[in-house]
């Protein structure tokens, strides 16, 4: 599953991939943090 976020310096739009997490479930485990492709800032995964 993938979900896309936004960068907080660059505001270009990331995809996240999400690992799924266990059998028939509908829950993914998303990294805590990740770099920006396009200018390599760390960003954080939100909480929902
Ligand atoms: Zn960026």
């Amino acid at each position: 599953m993938d979900y896309e976020y936004d960068c907080w310096r660059c505001w270009e739009t990331n995809c996240v991939y999400g690992e799924p997490k266990g059998f028939l479930t509908v829950w993914y485990e998303l990294p805590g943090e990740w770099s920006c492709w396009n200018c390599g800032a760390i960003n954080l995964t939100p909480d929902d």
